[in-house]
């Protein structure tokens, strides 16, 4: 892969913001080099541009070395840095494999990138055939999302890798739900396809989507374009302590993945019992989707009772579709509650 010809020239060309703390190396023990205010608050020194605590903890626990680690503003920032590096505005275009998320296309419409969007099958695989029939050389980037939101499935690996081998761009690997799946995650390929960014989230397993942080994970190559292209300081303090506390609490994230997935049982379990329920799709993620008989007026009615679940029923593929997280227990109980009530509410 040549990463040059994929760039756009002026980022390839860039010369990057050099913060006060970036350009002093060593060691010192008095800062007078960045305008700060000098009286200790724990928050009073501006971060760490690169966040190397907070990489090592996450480079010992997912196995990939800290130099192929960017760490952004949720994953959001990531796909907003990969559009930026690799889409040169009107001219470049990226390839999304719908249904899918709905960042891919608003950061692309936000920078001016065209979308090739090439639909999913009917069991929702990637159509390996028609996407590398793509064969344009400003096709920059790929979005394959596995497990894939909203339909909840696993991508075929081998068609997966297929994609990367042969795709003559960067293969995005989206990975936000892949702590609630069997399946390895596709940052073990990242020696074999140097094209391959994958992408994961503290926004969801880990509980912390208040604190905005999301992983890319890459060749050094491609990680030093996010680096180079990032806000200085993109991860905020609070933010990096609040991710150390959280990865340095293993237990309470194998506790609350161990719930969700025998609540996500549960529900599924109970879910096949009601009538109006057509088809519950397999899931490997934290939410079910679910095709009902009417959509629209079963979403209605759960808002009435407070109760708010994703109406994808108008999105390609999944006519009649509801998309329910797994929530507390409690909350799964008070929703299949309503749900049990709901067909004789309308009756009445
Ligand atoms: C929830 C989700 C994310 C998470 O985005 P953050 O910006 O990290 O909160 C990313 N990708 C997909 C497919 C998601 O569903």
């Amino acid at each position: 892969m040549n990463l040059e010809a994929l760039v756009r020239p002026n980022i390839w060309s860039l010369q990057p913001y050099s913060s006060a703390r970036s350009e002093f190396k060593g060691s010192a023990e008095v800062f007078l080099d960045a305008n700060e205010n000098p009286f200790e608050t724990g928050l009073n020194r501006y971060p760490d541009p690169l966040q190397w605590k907070l990489k090592e903890k996450i480079a010992a626990i997912k196995q990939v070395p800290k130099e192929h680690i960017f760490l952004g503003n949720g994953s959001d920032e990531a796909i907003d840095l990969l559009l930026r590096i690799f889409c040169e505005p009107g001219i470049d275009h990226i390839v999304t494999l719908p249904p899918t998320y709905g960042m891919y296309r608003v950061s692309a419409d936000i920078c001016n990138v065209s979308v090739k969007e090439i639909p999913l099958t009917q069991n929702f695989q990637p159509d390996v055939d028609a996407i590398l029939s793509v064969k344009h050389p400003n096709a920059k980037v790929l979005f394959l999302c596995s497990p894939n939101n909203p339909t909840g499935n696993n991508f075929d690996l081998d068609a997966m890798k297929t994609i990367m081998s042969e795709f003559e761009g960067i293969v995005v690997v989206d990975e936000a739900y892949i702590d609630f799946t069997e399946r390895l995650s596709c940052t073990q390929l990242l020696e074999e396809f140097p094209n391959l960014v994958v992408l994961q989230t503290f926004s969801k397993a880990w509980g912390l989507a208040g604190i905005r942080l999301g992983m890319a994970f890459a060749s050094k190559e491609i990680i030093d374009l996010f680096n180079k292209v990032k806000p200085p300081y993109n991860i905020n303090q609070l933010t990096q302590n609040a991710a150390l506390e959280a990865l340095n609490n293993a237990p309470q994230y194998e506790a609350w993945l161990a719930a969700i997935l025998e609540q996500r049982n549960c529900l599924q379990t109970e879910l096949s019992k009601l009538d109006f329920v057509q088809y519950i799709y397999p899931t490997d993620a934290n939410f079910l989707l679910i095709r009902v008989d009417d959509p629209d007026d079963l979403y209605q009615y759960l808002v009435q009772q407070k109760i708010i679940v994703r109406n994808r029923s108008k999105v390609l593929l999944c006519d009649g579709c509801l998309r329910i997280t797994v929530g507390k227990p409690e909350e799964d109980q008070r929703l299949m509650n309503q749900l049990a009530a709901y067909p004789s509410t309308v009756l009445n």
